[in-house]
Parts: C-alpha cells; sequence; structure tokens
C-alpha cells in the first residue's frame, strides 16, 4: 500500500519532516471536506487579508463558515507516516490517528514500527510547546 502524498502545503494541515536519530520521518494530515456543506476543504481560518490564522482553535470553512473545535477536529483526522525506523532501519509507511499524547510532558504523536515495535516519537516542535 502506498500512501497519497500531498502535491503541496496547501492540502495538508500538518507536515513535517524530521531525523530521529538513525532514521527519519515524515507526517502530513491531509486537509478534510467541510461535513456540512461538503464544497470546500476544513482549514484553519484566514483574517480579512486573506492570512492564515495558524494560532486559531478551530477550523473553520472557507465556503459555509462551519466551524469545529481544533481538537476535536484533529482527533478525527488520520496522519499518514513515512518512517525509517531508527532502531532497525526498517522502512514502512502507515496511517494513525492524529492524535497527541503527553509523553514526559511533551505533546507527541507515537507510533510502533512494524518491524521491531519501537516507539517513534513526533514530538511537538520545542519552540511551538514554549509559546504559550
Ligand atoms: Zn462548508
Ligand atoms: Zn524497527
Amino acid at each position: 500500500m502506498a500512501l497519497k502524498k500531498p502535491a503541496s502545503m496547501e492540502e495538508c494541515i500538518y507536515f513535517t519532516q524530521r531525523t530521529i536519530g538513525k532514521g527519519e520521518v515524515m507526517v502530513w494530515v491531509f486537509k478534510q471536506q467541510c461535513p456540512k456543506c461538503k464544497k470546500a476543504l476544513m482549514g484553519k481560518p484566514r483574517d480579512k487579508k486573506g492570512k492564515v490564522l495558524t494560532r486559531a482553535k478551530e477550523y473553520a470553512c472557507p465556503k459555509c463558515g462551519y466551524t469545529v473545535g481544533k481538537e476535536e477536529h484533529e482527533n478525527s483526522l488520520m496522519a499518514c507516516v513515512e518512517y525509517t525506523c531508527p532502531a532497525c532501519g526498517f522502512k514502512g509507511e502507515k496511517q494513525a490517528p492524529f492524535k497527541r499524547k503527553l509523553i514526559d510532558g511533551v505533546q507527541t504523536l507515537r507510533i510502533q514500527c512494524e518491524k521491531c515495535s519501537a516507539n517513534i516519537d513526533i514530538t511537538k516542535k520545542m519552540k511551538e510547546a514554549k509559546k504559550k
């Protein structure tokens, strides 16, 4: 199974690429269609000048204005993960619910290597965590 890759950042609500020890990981989460009007993709709201409000606590439909809480929306999405396991070097890909857990005090998206079951942690970037 090959995961669908985003053609541009515009299609994603989340995208990151990291090096973890000897491995690496790429995570992306596609935007989802508005459940109400089904005519546009849910995304971060924009201000009057069209600038994306990245710190917004909600997602909004640009067509009908439907909004949903940030966490509620993100928890309903699937994250696509492509990884090279830092423990065994296995290259794999998987989909996992886009749900972060608090691990060692940091919001973390944790997946397991399909081959050796090692944990692969995609933590929220520190500078994001500190800004509160
Ligand atoms: Zn809508
Ligand atoms: Zn592994």
